[in-house]
């Protein structure tokens, strides 16, 4: 006798065959639990947790998968089939697509495998030949990497702007400006961007807005609701949030999205299973910790403010932050990373401080649990604009410990940064 629940897993996959491949999805509206007048904290929940992908589990099942199946030969050249080999995606990485574009507010979400081949993907999707890009020079600095090496080398002319720069961005737009890019905080220097009059002026000459929202997360700042036209991000920051995942989302609205599909799967790109599932496990936590990270963060922020051997504290939630205002006008609350411009000293006097940190580890990247700390050059890379601190600056990014033994592991370290001055 046949074990009930082999039945049971017969007709669950002939439905699952039947709904992935019958129902084109590529370029729908999501349809997401939790989307659309859904508040924040639900769509982090409930966001990508459509029965289809799930088979009712609370967690989407890891789907591996090179070759998927097909239920006749039309359905393996069908335009309509939405899974049709593993590449091309999976129910486990469409469920955290779908809670992406859900929380980021955008017509539809593609998964690549690092937020730098989010960053890649969209410029290479959105640029031809001949066609400028403006490039805030406050980016992250691989992303200036990648114009200068790759972009340039295919006819793609990048001119970088002042962050600050607002509606002044009239003045560097070009007739053949495809694209502007902008990033905010800027990495390392934290400047905060005034996003709605630079897509505003972009529009007018049919530039398409490009916004790196790594930083903030969908939590924080709502790029579409700014005239943003695509909205990419290190999902491996934040969102997933435990330090043990590369991960990064492009999200777009409606009218940029047609070539999208195409010519991200033109470059090859794939995410795994695995890494789509720590990212939507860290995902419905984030509502929890991102107020957390805020508060700590600001805890020490406010502390290394008052510091004598502070000469700047680059937190765009401080009242003193040059671009405070615009902060408090267009997001809705800080993460818990910003930067430090310590007063003059030698940078051994930096590594005594840094080195032996009981707290804080010593690495790149951010938005993980625990808290990180790096000495950082934002100086090296600035071209439209000249940076010049104090002092040596360094980034801290501020975990979910209890921050006073952090403001206490910070002070030892200062006290060593004297010693060795
Ligand atoms: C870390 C980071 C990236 C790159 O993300 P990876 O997932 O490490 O490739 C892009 N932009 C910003 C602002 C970042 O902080």
């Amino acid at each position: 006798m046949a074990s009930p629940l082999a039945g049971r897993f017969i007709i669950i996959r002939r439905s699952w065959v039947y709904n992935l491949s019958r129902e084109p999805n590529w370029n729908k509206k999501v349809v997401s639990m939790g989307s659309d007048d859904a508040k924040r904290d639900t769509q982090i929940v409930s966001g990508g947790r459509e029965s289809i992908h799930t088979i009712d589990v609370v967690n989407p099942p890891l789907y591996r998968a090179s070759t998927i199946l097909h239920p006749d030969t039309a359905s393996l050249g069908s335009p309509d089939t939405v899974f049709g080999y593993g590449r091309r995606g999976s129910p486990t990485r469409a469920a955290l697509e779908n809670a992406m574009a859900a929380l980021d507010g955008g017509f539809k979400s593609l998964l690549a495998p690092s937020g730098l081949a989010a960053i890649t993907t969209t410029f290479l999707s959105t640029l031809n030949a001949g066609d400028h890009l403006l490039v805030t020079d406050g980016c992250y600095s691989p992303t200036r990497t990648f114009c200068n090496n790759v972009l340039k080398r295919f006819g793609v002319e990048v001119t970088y702007y002042d962050p600050t720069i607002g509606d002044g961005i009239r003045a560097v737009l070009q007739e053949n400006t495809k694209v502007v890019f902008l990033e905010s905080p800027s990495s390392q220097t934290f400047e905060i961007q005034d996003t709605r009059a630079i897509t505003t002026a972009a529009k007018e000459v049919g530039a398409i807005s490009v916004l790196d929202n790594t930083w903030a997360t969908p939590l924080l700042f709502r790029p579409f609701d700014h005239g943003v036209d695509i909205c990419v991000q290190s999902i491996t920051k934040y969102i997933a949030g435990h330090s043990d995942v590369l991960l990064g989302s492009i999200t777009g609205i409606e009218d940029v999205w047609k070539a999208f599909p195409l010519r991200y799967g033109a470059l090859g790109m794939n995410v795994s299973p695995d890494d789509a599932y720590l990212a939507l496990r860290g995902l419905r936590t984030l509502g929890v910790r991102m107020p957390r990270h805020h508060a700590n963060a600001l805890r020490v922020a406010q502390w290394l403010t008052d510091h004598d051997q502070v000469a700047r504290v680059l937190h765009p939630a401080l009242p003193e932050h040059a671009q405070h205002d615009i902060w408090k006008r267009d997001f809705l609350g800080a993460c818990g990373t910003f930067g430090v411009v310590l007063q003059p000293a030698p940078q051994s006097a930096v590594a005594a401080m840094l080195d032996h940190l009981d707290h804080f580890g010593l690495g790149f990247s951010f938005g993980g649990f625990e808290s990180l700390a790096i000495p950082t050059h934002p100086e090296k890379y600035r071209t439209a604009t000249t940076w010049s601190p104090e002092g040596p600056c360094i980034r801290l990014h501020i975990g979910l410990e209890d921050p006073d033994d952090l403001i206490k592991d910070l002070d030892r370290g200062f006290k060593r940064l004297r010693d060795a001055s």
